[in-house]
């Protein structure tokens, strides 16, 4: 019998489930991911690409900008590859995912309440510094890729042969998912229809307005590098209330899909698009990370039911 035994924890980023959610919507689960989250994919890809360009070498210390999952799933890289690592992140987010980040040995710096915007300015300046390595998620050309050349493949190598995408719908942190992976998406069908998600209340990219929400994860406070340089690609943006999104992570987690609330607000959308089109056969989503982030947010208020 062969064994699924791979030396390096790093290795098994990726490879996560499709499973079709409900009638002709399929989610990748990336929150079984190593870290609990789809971002794990780009920490790694980015680290790698740094090494082989040598703009990371040993003994250097990684600091990026994280309103908590790309912080976590860096913390975690540079756990197994021995690097220093510094998050800066916003105050006033799950406390589950600062505590993350230090039990991986990272230090954590909170500076602003709720958007990116002031730990971004400040992980650049310390990036800048000799000894510093910033990967820069918003404008990373490595998120773009590993998104294109790792992720979107899977997604058509999962729904195998002679079943090809009608759509994929995410939510625009980055923008790195919705982007990357709707270039491969695009290019093996290219009537593919790519649909960006943001928070109803705080609709940056549709309506130029910074509130706050609770879809952590998405809707960092400003129009990220990624999107800017590459929203003609984009076919439809929607917007989805944080209700809606919780409301619907709660019914995922009573159906055994214990995730963040992106993850309800991705599926959300992807039913009001089925619901519109539907002639679409396939939509494709992400579950983008797990519930155990959000225990004292969210999961913590039911006491024992039925
Ligand atoms: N959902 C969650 C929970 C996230 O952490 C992120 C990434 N910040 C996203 C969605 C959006 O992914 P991207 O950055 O690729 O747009």
């Amino acid at each position: 019998m062969t064994t699924q035994l791979k030396p390096d924890l790093l290795a098994h980023i990726g490879s996560t489930p499709l499973v079709e959610v409900e009638e002709g919507i399929y989610a990748k689960l990336e929150y079984l991911n190593p870290s609990g989250s789809i971002k794990a994919r780009i920490a790694k890809y980015m680290v790698e690409r740094a090494e082989e360009s040598g703009q990371l070498q040993p003994g250097m210390t990684i600091v990026e900008a994280s309103s908590g999952n790309t912080g976590n799933a860096l913390s975690m890289v540079a756990a197994v590859k021995g690097y220093k690592m510094i998050v800066v992140m916003p105050a006033g987010l799950s406390s589950e995912r600062i505590a993350i980040s230090r039990g991986f040995g990272a230090e954590v710096r909170e500076v602003g309440d709720f958007h990116v915007n002031g730990a971004l300015e400040e992980a650049r300046t310390l990036g800048a510094q000799p000894g510093y390595y910033f990967p820069g998620q918003f404008d990373s050309e490595a998120n773009i890729e590993e998104n294109r050349e790792v992720f979107g493949p899977e997604i058509l190598a999962d729904l195998g042969v002679g079943r090809l995408p009608d759509a994929f719908v995410m939510g625009v942190g980055t923008g790195g998912t919705l982007i990357g992976v709707g270039q491969c998406l695009h290019a093996a069908n290219p009537a593919c229809w790519l649909v960006g998600m943001e928070p109803d209340e705080s609709c940056t990219i549709l309506c130029g307005e910074v509130h706050h929400h609770k879809i952590e994860g998405i809707a960092d406070g400003f129009v990220p590098g990624i999107f800017q340089r590459h929203r003609e690609e984009v076919d439809e943006l929607v917007a989805v209330t944080s209700l809606d999104a919780i409301t619907e992570m709660y019914a995922l987690a009573r159906r055994g899909f214990f995730v963040g609330p992106s993850s309800g607000a991705n599926v959300v959308a992807a039913r009001r698009l089925k619901a519109r089109h539907p002639e679409f056969a396939t939509i494709v989503t992400v579950l983008c990370d797990e519930g155990e982030k959000y225990l004292s947010e969210y999961y913590r208020i039911f006491g024992n039911q039925r």
